[in-house]
């Protein structure tokens, strides 16, 4: 296949706009895979700030940073994305991209998962920190009931932000089976 996966394409946007230096967000640490790419990505000077509502799931970032020798370039933080605003360096960096990987923990509990309104208020914190041409990425999975309800609550939400503030793009299979995830990229502007 010579289109990009969803989560590839993810990535590669990620890749496209973060540097060496760069202080960024993993919205959703789960089991660490995104923060640690971002955490290559931000290299020996960066930050990536990763924050996730489960323990289980921060210590599984925590164990796959420390694995990769890397836990100089991350913060951690057991906490919502939507209480990102109350940490400092998220106060006080240009915040250069950020990505949230919706739903459930994979192999964990599938009945905590993230939704609309906790998503969309950590938008707009995002919205309000993320420098000019800074990305936001949204991998949305609405196979599951939960996912359906914040799907439509996000995407009802993104549509309402004025096209002078950001540009908004989706990617994703139309004809596949099953609800696949897309990828939601919104650029500051
Ligand atoms: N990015 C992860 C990775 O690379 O392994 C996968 C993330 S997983 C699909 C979604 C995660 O979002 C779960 O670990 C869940 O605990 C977390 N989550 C749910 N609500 C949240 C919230 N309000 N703030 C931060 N994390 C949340």
């Amino acid at each position: 296949m010579k289109l990009a996966g969803v989560l590839p394409y993810a990535r590669s946007l990620l890749q496209s706009s973060v540097e060496p230096g760069d202080i960024v967000v993993d919205a959703t640490a789960g089991n660490g895979h995104d923060t640690l790419f971002l955490a290559n990505l931000v290299g020996e000077t960066g930050t990536v700030i990763s924050c996730d509502i489960q323990a289980e799931a921060i210590r599984a970032t925590k164990n796959r940073i420390e694995a990769a020798g890397l836990e100089s370039r991350v913060s951690l933080f057991n906490q919502g994305h939507q209480s990102l605003n109350t940490i400092s360096l998220f106060n006080k960096a240009p915040i250069k991209a950020a990505i949230f990987n919706l739903g459930y923990l994979p192999k964990g509990d599938k009945s905590i998962t993230t939704n609309g309104n906790t998503t969309i208020v950590a938008i707009e914190q995002l919205l309000e920190r993320i420098v000019p041409q800074g990305l936001i990425i949204l991998v949305i999975y609405h196979g599951h009931p939960e996912g359906k309800v914040e799907k439509d609550e996000v995407m009802s939400y993104l549509q309402t932000i004025p096209q002078e503030e950001a540009h908004i793009a989706s990617y994703g299979f139309i004809n596949q089976r099953n609800a696949p995830p897309f990828v939601v990229a919104i650029e500051k502007r």
